[in-house]
């Protein structure tokens, strides 16, 4: 079926597209994004729910503004106040009646949508008619606003560290570390342990806050963590194309090992090239075994420094905080060599780690100080809210004048919660604030239906073709290892085998496929291939949003088949000029009508109008160009063959001589195709 975009939609309404989507949730249809599409079936039925809802809400406001125009009217004429003669059974009766009136309108909408195959009401849909109409003229206030263009840096660009030359004002910045691992293998006890241990209670009386980050003081140093375990939030941010950690810190359980999200865990701090500490946690339990845990770790490319390896394992205790100093050292370690640095005096850009809303202090989000130092009363946009910052406070609830680079800072007045991920900057006044996140809205737009950042098998020819892609990058996911590693190790033999292009396999793993998998998929622009397993509709659905490619196969020759055609499709065609035959002239003729005509006998093949041509005399080559007009008798035909006569004449070339030979060739595009002999990839011809 047709699909529509929900973003060409909204401009087709003359809506915002951010209100359609918030539209379509209050219609059942959630978790959309702009560039989502939805079938045509649907749009039809939003385009006639919306443009009734549309003309009702304009006809209710035009409707009320004449009442309240005849009423203000009707009170000056009697000199009176038009409210206080109210209390009368008649108003009384006909509140009622507009009160039965609206609910039954409530009614026949919702029937409505259930017809339009909007199903159940889900819990988002609307419960009284005046809900929908502010909704309705939130999104008649939000219609399209006129964008300016505006001077584009990619904003995750900006929140990169700064290499090169430090300015004076720079300053050294704490590491900024994530913690990563399996459910229940000590990621929250390990972050609690680092706070209480390091944390001096001071009058706000200690940690209370979970703003998202937290801040360790060791000696005069500082490391950064991020608060929010887990792959989401991680993978979250660099998929909006930012990555704020310098360190992962996987913690392993050492009476647990290795278990698939560990695995998961080091595929993504890989596919991020973050370097990885790993800590092997629970080490004050019976049970713990160490040795065991490091061993695993063999089989996924860390080796431990003991065993001559470059990566660092520490044993810890999140519970007896045994290790936790040396975790601590060593994170800091690593941190060095980084050498990281921030300009206090620089632009300021943060990263948005967490977000919430406070009920007294409305929007409130924590943002990561990339550069500069941000100020309270600062005009702020950070990805498409704006506002103006009325407090800036510290990870331990402390509240702050100013914040300089390398810090987690709760900030409070923004206008609503921008999303992990996104970066704020600051503007010179609350209406460039205002201006810029519209911009920035746009953008974000622009940004999800750019075709370039959703690798499917077609964009890769695409791209190929220009020499953009070389590197195809896949993730896998089967239902026994069995298949994935086979899978995998069949991927990166015909990865061996193609010049033209790198695979690279981000993850083999097993199981369905998870929304993590297409997170890592976005942040990784990759394909994910699934081998017999499937995904579940509210993965499709979020792969659908981030523009990523699932496919399903069966077979593994299959999915080699669809490598193989992605990567045959990149081959240029070649060009070639078969010869398809040779004449010699025999004769000249010189018309004022036909202009100069070579008489000639075809001695070899054919020849035919359009060929390309070049005469020979004597060996040299004196004319290349193509056969304008061939004639036979007077007659246009369109080929003679050997040892047929026939005049050839071309606009370019009038001094034939007896003897000439013409050699005619026709130019065709030639495919090619890579084609797997027994262990070999060769590019053969086809045409
Ligand atoms: P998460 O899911 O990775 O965040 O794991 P939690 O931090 O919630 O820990 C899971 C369970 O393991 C909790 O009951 C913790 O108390 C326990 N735990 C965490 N670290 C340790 C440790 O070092 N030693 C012991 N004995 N238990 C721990
Ligand atoms: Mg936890």
């Amino acid at each position: 079926m047709a699909k529509v975009r929900v973003f060409s939609l909204a401009k087709e309404l003359g809506l915002k597209s951010s209100a359609l989507v918030k539209a379509l949730g209050h219609m059942g249809v959630p978790n959309l994004t702009p560039a989502s599409a939805i079938d045509e079936d649907t749009a039809t039925a939003v385009r006639e729910l919306l443009a009734e809802q549309l003309t009702k809400a304009r006809e209710r406001a035009k409707e009320a503004e004449q009442t309240a125009r005849a009423e203000a009217e009707v009170a000056r004429a009697a000199g009176a106040d038009p409210v206080s003669g109210a209390g009368d059974a008649q108003t009384e009766a006909a509140a009622e009646e507009e009160i039965k009136q609206r609910e039954e309108g409530l009614e026949s909408l919702e029937r409505e949508m259930a017809d339009h195959g909007f199903g159940p009401t889900h819990p988002g849909a609307y419960t009284s008619i005046e809900e929908i109409e502010r909704h309705m003229a939130e999104v008649e206030a939000t219609a399209e606003p006129k964008l300016q263009p505006d001077a584009v840096t990619p904003l995750p660009e900006l929140a990169k560290r700064p290499t090169g030359a430090r300015p004076d004002s720079a300053v050294d910045v704490a590491p900024v570390v994530t913690v990563l691992g399996h459910v229940d293998h000590g990621k929250t006890a390990l972050l609690d342990a680092l706070r209480s241990t390091n944390v001096v209670a001071d009058e706000s009386g200690g940690i209370t806050q979970h703003i998202g980050a937290s801040e360790v003081e060791v000696g005069d140093k500082r490391v950064v963590f991020i608060d929010t375990p887990g792959h989401e939030a991680f993978t979250a941010i660099r998929a909006r194309g930012a990555q704020i950690n310098d360190i992962t810190v996987l913690v392993i359980a050492a009476d647990d090992g290795i278990m698939p999200q560990t695995v998961e865990a080091i595929n993504h701090a890989k596919a991020a090239d973050v370097p990885i500490i790993v800590a092997i946690n629970k080490c004050d339990l019976p049970a713990a075994d160490p040795e065991r845990a490091k061993q695993q770790l063999l089989e996924h490319e860390l080796v431990p420094e003991e065993w001559g390896g470059d990566t660092i394992v520490v044993e810890i205790s999140a519970i007896t905080k045994q290790g936790l100093d040396d975790l601590l050292d060593m994170v800091l370690l690593v941190a060095e060599v980084q050498e990281l640095w921030a300009d206090s005096e620089g632009d300021f850009v943060g990263v948005v780690i967490e977000t919430g809303v406070a009920t007294s202090e409305g929007a409130v989000a924590t943002v990561l100080i990339r550069n500069g130092t941000l100020r309270v009363g600062d005009s702020i946009v950070a990805g498409a809210e704006h506002g103006r910052v009325r407090r800036l406070r510290d990870w331990r609830g402390k509240s702050h004048k100013e914040m300089g680079p390398g810090r987690p800072v709760e900030i409070i007045g923004l206008g609503g919660t921008p999303d992990a991920g996104e970066i704020a900057t600051r503007a010179d006044s609350p209406k460039a604030a205002r201006e810029a996140a519209a911009v920035r809205q746009q953008q974000a737009w622009e940004r999800d239906i750019e075709v370039s950042r959703s690798a499917t098998l077609r964009e890769l020819f695409a791209g190929m073709r220009t020499g953009e892609t070389e590197q195809l990058n896949v993730i896998i996911k089967a239902d026994v290892y069995g298949s994935a590693q086979a899978l995998e190790s069949k991927l990166l033999q015909l990865d061996s085998q193609l010049q033209e292009v790198d695979i690279e396999v981000i993850y083999a793993g097993v199981g369905p496929i998870n929304e993590s998998d297409v997170m890592l998929a976005r942040a990784s622009d990759a394909i994910m291939i699934g081998f017999h397993v499937q995904a579940s509709d509210s993965v499709r659905q979020t792969a659908e949003a981030e523009r990523v490619e699932i496919r399903i196969y069966d077979i593994i020759y299959e999915v080699i088949d669809d490598i193989i055609a992605a990567a045959s499709g990149l081959l240029k065609p070649v060009i070639e000029e078969p010869p398809i035959g040779k004449a010699e002239v025999l004769q000249i003729f010189r018309g004022s009508r036909v202009g100069v005509v070579a008489g000639c006998r075809v001695t070899e093949g054919k020849l035919q109008p359009g060929a390309k041509m070049v005469v020979v005399r004597e060996g040299e080559v004196v004319y290349e160009g193509t056969i304008d007009s061939l004639r036979h008798f007077d007659q246009d035909v369109s080929q003679i063959e050997a040892p047929g006569e026939c005049g050839v004449a071309t606009r370019g070339f009038r001094q034939w001589q007896v003897g000439d030979i013409i050699e005619a060739s026709v130019e065709q595009e030639v495919e090619r195709r890579l084609s797997i002999t027994s262990d070999e990839v060769i590019p053969d011809e086809q045409g």
